[in-house]
This record gives C-alpha cells, structure tokens and sequence, in this order.
C-alpha cells in the first residue's frame, strides 16, 4: 500500500448479481482503499454495451443491483465516490478525442482483445469497432480524473500500460513545453485471493457454481453440504489434506485464524470430519453476509436513497469530469 493519497479510479460491469468471488477478488481491494485514498468508483454500463450491443435492455436493471452489492459489501458514499459512467457525457467526449491519436496497432495487440474475442466467438460476434476500441474508453474512464494509481490484478497490467501510453502521448503531442497534463498512472498490484467455485471450478454464475453475495442463508446451506472435498478422504477416519480441499480456501478468507489453525490440524489428523468442518463454514459465512444481507435489505426498502447516493456521485464526478475536460479543450484549441 502506498502512502501518499492517491487518486483512484476503478470500476465494474453491470452483468449480473456480484457473488463471493468477486468479493474476495475485487470488492474487498475497494473496501480498503476507500479508507486510505480518493476513490471514484463508477457502474460501467457503456463497457457493458461492448459485449451485449444486440440486446442492451437487461443492463438498466443490473445498475441499481450492482450499486445495492457495492454498498451492501461496506463500499460508503461518504469515503468514495460512486457514480454512473455514462451519467458522465465527458467520459465519452475525452473516449472520442483519445481514439484519434491511439494507433490501431497498440489495439490489436491487447492480449485480452483476442482472448476474449476467441472465449465468445460462436457466441457473438465481436469483430465491432466499440469492442476494439474499449481500452481506450478505459483509459479515457481513468485519466479524465486524473487518476494516479489503478488497482489491478497481473492479467489486467497490458491495459493499464495502454492507459500509460495513451496519456503518455497526448502529453507529448500537445504538452510539448508545458507539465504532462495526465499523470501515467501507476498499478496498485492486489493480491488475488482467489475464492474456487463450490465444485473447484473458477467461481462464475454461468457455471452454477457461485453463491452470491445477496443469497439467502436457507439457500446457501444445501449448497455447502454437497461441496467437494478432500477427494482421497474416502472415510472420516482418513486424514485429510486441507490444501487440496475446495473447502479450505474458504475457510482461510471468512474463518479466524486461530479456528482455521484447528480445522488444518484436525483434518490432517482426522479428529475432524467433513461433515463438521462443513457447518463451522457456514457459521463463518453466516456471521460474514448477515451484517451484508441487512445493509442490502435496508437499501431495497428505500429505493429512493439508493437513487439519492447514485446522483450525488454523479454530480460529484461530473464537476471533476467538466472541469478537467474544459482545460482538456483549451489545450486541444477546441474550447469555443
Ligand atoms: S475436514 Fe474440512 S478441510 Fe478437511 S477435507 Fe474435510 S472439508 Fe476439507
């Protein structure tokens, strides 16, 4: 963690309901953040359209859930920012200018371009000039404040460094003599507690394999007793192996230490079965998402405060994003 408040931008699609995985892999790096840094956290519904351009209605619905699972997980409106992308217009003013001077060749070469345009082809049909373009919508997300540092896991590094580049170069071309308007900014690297599915699998709804993060207790429960486990622990009598076992990763993200030191224990020397270590994590998981599930509750029954904190992030965004992006016309000679 650095120690200078840094600015951070980051955000998230609008595809569905957020489950433990992204928890652990992303909201809980948000959640501390927000406590050290100024942090401008936005809804990325334009990013959305990217991969659902044919059928766009479903992500309207998936706004507010989205906002509902940041502030429910403990994001707070009054230590971060936390906005709508497309209620900010500059976003898609500075997308356009940027794309002018980002050579198509930096675009093609993006790792994740072609990884997912070959993990979705058969699916959709992804040769669109939006999905080649979007790290530079990215880049234009994340520079328009300013931003000095973007949390990232390793796979995402290629896109920061096109952010870099992107800025890099308007800096050079049209800041020649003057301070570089964008700072580059730099990767706040997060460790990736990566949460397995209940089968082992990569967690991820179209898998079945998930529990989300605003699931009912009762519906919970049934999928932690049919988890797989230690496969070779045949009998209860068998010791037991923690660290091939779906399970003990959970166990070692929602389970205090000093009880996760006796379940490794008591399964390598069997004193423990499966069966009980099973409901130890759902008494973790259940102290974990209660205070999560009445946070949620309470913003369900009032809609109209959820509505409130979304505008109040948009208007905060939009006076940083208007002001930044007038002097980003002055220094264009576009400002008429
Ligand atoms: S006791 Fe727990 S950690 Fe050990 S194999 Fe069974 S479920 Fe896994």
């Amino acid at each position: 963690m650095t120690t200078k408040k840094e600015r951070i931008v980051s955000g998230m699609r609008p595809t569905g309901p957020l489950h433990l995985g992204h928890h652990f892999g992303v909201l809980s790096n948000w959640l501390a953040l927000q406590e050290e840094h100024e942090c401008f956290f936005f809804v990325a519904d334009w990013h959305a359209l990217t991969t659902e351009y044919a059928d766009p209605r479903k992500i309207k619905d998936f706004v507010p859930g989205l906002v509902i699972d940041w502030i429910a997980a403990g994001l707070d409106p009054a230590k971060c920012v936390i906005f709508q992308q497309s209620q900010v217009k500059e976003h898609a003013e500075l997308h356009l200018l940027l794309s002018m001077l980002t050579p198509v060749g930096w675009l093609e070469r993006n790792p994740t371009y072609k990884e997912v345009a070959q993990e979705l082809s058969g699916q959709k049909d992804l040769a669109t000039y939006g999905f080649l373009g979007y790290p530079v919508l990215m880049c234009s997300d994340i520079i328009l404040y300013q931003a000095t540092a973007v949390p990232v896991g390793q796979d995402q590094l290629p896109h920061l460094e096109l952010t870099r580049e992107i800025a890099r170069r308007f800096n050079y071309l049209h800041c020649p003599e003057a301070a570089p308007y964008f700072p580059e900014p730099k990767a706040l690297l997060t460790e990736e507690a990566k949460l397995p599915g209940l089968d082992g699998r990569k967690m991820s709804k179209s898998y079945g394999n998930s529990i989300a993060l605003g699931e009912p207790l009762e519906d919970i429960g049934p999928k932690i007793k049919t988890m797989l486990t230690d496969k070779n622990r045949l009998r209860r009598s068998d010791a037991g192996d923690p660290e091939v076992c779906n399970l003990f990763p959970y166990h070692k993200l929602l389970t205090d230490a000093a009880l996760c030191a006796e379940i490794r224990e008591g399964c390598a020397k069997a004193s423990l079965g499966c069966v009980d270590c099973k409901k130890l994590l759902m008494d973790s998981l259940t102290r974990f998402l209660t205070p999560v599930h009445e946070r949620r509750r309470a913003l369900e029954n009032d809609p109209e405060r959820l509505w409130a904190i979304l505008a109040d992030g948009n208007a905060r965004a939009r006076a940083v994003a208007a002001r930044n992006m007038e002097t980003i016309r002055q220094t264009l000679n576009f400002s008429f």
